[in-house]
């Protein structure tokens, strides 16, 4: 069977997909159909933080499945009450709201914001700043405030009341806020855009800001949160902490589940009946949840800091020894490599046909994200076929 000319004739084209069919994983490996491994340094795009098929995972999943598969919110189930106090217990916040993605943990935390700020200060403050080279999402309010207009074409009238900024640029902010504003929203580390990480002093000077002007700050750790940079989530790298933080991507072990945590003061303005999702924190991917956020803690976060600063290092070698790479970026394993030349799609493609799974962000930039359960001896094979895709391309 030729999955891939059967995928083309039925399923959208929305994606731009290369030609494997993946059918298993195991660890930071994955197979194709024809049995061929590769490395996985993508994760499922900084999804699979324990590598495929975590026993944990696996055991939590397959426990749950035999006893519940879904009960509507209009009930309370164990595992969903399990992983909000496992949430809360180690974060900034006090109250979670569970939905299925990124996009919708984002479009929870503007309404919220909006909700809590209109009640508190009036109609008018509904504004929302949010960063050049941000990603959010695809849906329209997270499309909108994501800050990159390539992925706006076509879709306009957008969401009103957003307002972009360069991003590390106190003063840009300070401008752009008028008597709308309400909230600022930002990644602290950004993925997508190209692996941009904020400045130290920048966060405490928003925070401050944001207190001065009454305005809430969101964090999005929809990539950068769940261990994937040595912390549970980014901003305790900072000592900085958001009113509002979104979280998707890992947090469920490679379920969908998004969830959007929030401080007792912002989250009780929202009301029942005011915000909702039917699968929004579904049993099957709370148990995983739940089973995640304890390997994370239990170690795993310490495997991702000292194993991020190796591959820093040894990324940090590459260069010195090749010219077309520009610059190193990133914590603990959300790492990128800026090139100075335009084939960053190129460098994908060769290490994939060499057995490396590497992603692109931004402008010219390789992703590199691969599971916090990632060794020693990985990222010096990574390395490796990183170095010969390069010594290749530069003859
Ligand atoms: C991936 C991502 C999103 C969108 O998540 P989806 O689950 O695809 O909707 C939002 N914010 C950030 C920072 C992301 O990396």
């Amino acid at each position: 069977m030729d999955y891939i000319q059967m995928g083309k004739e039925y399923v959208m084209n929305t994606y731009n997909r290369y030609p494997v069919v993946l059918v298993k994983g195991k660890g930071a490996v994955v197979y194709d159909e024809q049995g061929n491994e590769y490395l996985d340094f993508v994760a499922g795009i900084a999804v699979n933080n324990l590598g495929h098929c975590h026993p944990s995972v696996v055991a939590a999943i397959k426990g749950q499945v035999e006893n519940m598969i879904h009960c509507s919110n209009l009930y309370w189930h164990i595992p969903q009450v399990e992983l909000a106090k496992l949430l809360v217990e180690n974060s900034f916040g006090d109250k979670v709201f569970f939905c299925n993605s990124g996009a919708e943990a984002n479009e929870a935390a503007i309404k919220l914001a909006r909700k809590y700020s209109k009640k508190k200060y009036g109609e008018h403050k509904y504004g929302i700043i949010t960063m050049q080279h941000s990603f959010h999402g695809r849906t329209l309010g997270s499309l909108t405030a994501t800050g990159q207009t390539k992925y706006h074409e076509g879709f306009e009238p957008l969401v009103e009341g957003f307002k972009y900024v360069p991003f590390n640029d106190i003063d840009a902010l300070k401008d752009a806020i008028d008597e709308n504003t309400c909230a600022v929203m930002m990644e602290p580390i950004q993925g997508e855009g190209g692996i941009y990480e904020a400045d130290e002093g920048y966060l405490r000077k928003v925070r401050e800001l944001c207190d001065e002007k009454g305005l809430l700050l969101i964090f999005d750790e929809v990539q950068c949160g769940m261990g994937r940079t040595g912390e549970l989530f980014a901003y305790q790298h900072y000592g900085v902490q958001p009113d509002i933080m979104t979280l998707a991507k890992a947090i469920a072990g490679g379920l969908p589940l998004g969830a959007m945590i929030a401080t007792d003061e912002v989250a009780s303005a929202f009301k029942p009946g005011d915000h909702a999702s039917t699968f929004g924190g579904n049993p099957v991917a709370c148990a995983a949840g739940v089973a995640v956020i304890k390997e994370l803690l239990g170690g795993v976060i310490d495997n991702a800091r000292e194993i991020g600063e190796y591959l820093k290092s040894r990324l940090l070698e590459l260069n010195k020894t090749h010219p077309v790479i520009n610059e190193v970026r990133g914590r603990g394993l959300m790492l990128g490599v800026e090139f100075n030349m335009q084939e960053v799609a190129e460098v994908v493609n060769r290490a994939m046909k060499k057995g490396l799974l590497v992603l692109s962000a931004g402008h010219k930039v390789v992703r590199m994200v691969p599971p916090l359960i990632i060794t020693k001896a990985e990222v010096d094979k990574a390395v490796e076929i990183l170095d010969q895709v390069l010594k290749e391309m530069e003859v």
